[in-house]
């Protein structure tokens, strides 16, 4: 089968023939239809330190996939061949004490898929029956391989109630926008996203019904003024992992404010905690997606009007998967879909 591997630890990815994975009992074999490329595949494309420090090679990356059943292990009820499915791309065990209380998310034995254990970048990915989630019609392959960036958005989107709130949110990379459109699938009155990049702005604006501000360009307080907020935003989603978007983001908050943190900063950042605390802010850190909770909003939700499609901005056959690394690259795309059908 063909599979995009990781082969040696330097920069780039190979397009390699593997044998197709044998599976356990209680595992599925997925024929892979289309898959979405994450942040996390470009920092393995370009082998930066993080990559360096935790991929093993070689290893065949990707974890956003939809696809159809191919195989299912002699253990394995309720899941047939031919059903159309996506998967949580975490693994994980069974033995934590969070596990074993059912907050899968929060187990620390935790594998990738495409990261620790081989993954979906290829004609066949073997998951775990457990991680398997069905698709409806509704959703197609195309949104089904973006379901693992949609749940980042969901998770964090919903940490909080966010009916009739004024949402700010910092970052405007996919799943900034697709977070913005969730806020105001929800109910949000004023829903807010930051970025100094126009381009991923303006497909905020054309995904969701939002306001894209250029915090390059204009003052949040002006916006806020604009909007004739008197006191701050009341929810925050802090997605770009920017220092300056910590500063703007305390400084444009509501007293007793929440804040829900998915943007992963590139090094340790300066955090003025004097904000925090007088503000008397909640704070949470938000990862991955629950299982499956947020996997069932998020379907829900788009069987019920919730519209992301136009995050995708551009559709590869896989043999031209470097042409769709070098788009990320340059940081003013939305998703980048590969196909696997060819
Ligand atoms: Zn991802």
């Amino acid at each position: 089968m063909r599979a995009l591997v990781k082969e040696k630890p330097e920069p780039g990815l190979w397009l390699a023939d593997l044998p197709i994975p044998a599976i356990g009992p209680d595992d599925v074999l997925v024929k892979i239809k289309k898959t979405g490329i994450c942040g996390t595949d470009a920092h393995i494309f370009n082998w930066d330190t993080w990559a360096q420090k935790t991929i093993p090679t070689p290893m065949t990356v990707g974890h956003e996939y939809a696809g159809e059943i191919a195989e299912v292990g002699a253990g394995v009820k309720r899941l047939v061949v031919g059903q159309r499915v996506s998967g949580e791309g975490h693994v994980v065990g069974t033995r934590s004490r969070a596990a074993r209380g059912g907050r899968y998310h929060l187990d620390p034995e935790t594998r990738g898929i495409g990261v620790d254990i081989p993954g979906a970048f290829a004609d066949y990915v073997r998951v775990p029956a457990f991680n398997i989630v069905p698709l409806p019609d509704a959703v197609d392959d195309e949104l089904g391989a973006i379901l693992d960036p949609l749940g980042n958005a969901v998770h964090t989107a919903l940490t909080y109630d966010l009916v009739g709130e004024d949402v700010l949110i910092t970052g405007a990379g996919p799943i900034g926008i697709m977070a913005a459109a969730v806020a105001r699938h929800v109910g949000a009155r004023h829903v807010v996203i930051t970025d100094v990049n126009p381009k991923r702005l303006a497909l905020a604006a054309e995904v969701a019904d939002v306001l894209p501000v250029d915090v390059s360009r204009e003052d949040l307080k002006a916006v806020m003024a604009r909007l004739k907020m008197a006191e701050g935003f009341d929810v925050a989603l802090e997605m770009s992992g920017a220092p300056s978007a910590f500063d703007q983001l305390f400084d444009s908050i509501v007293t007793g404010g929440r804040v829900a943190l998915l943007g992963l900063p590139a090094r340790p950042t300066l955090v003025d905690w004097n904000k925090v605390i007088f503000k008397q802010l909640t704070l949470k850190g938000v990862y991955g997606r629950e299982m499956f909770e947020t996997w069932h909003k998020m379907i829900a939700m788009l069987e019920s009007g919730l519209d992301i499609r136009k995050v995708v901005t551009h559709r590869l056959p896989v043999e031209r998967f470097r042409e769709g690394f070098e788009i990320m690259r340059r940081g003013d795309s939305g998703k980048i879909v590969l196909d696997w059908s060819a």
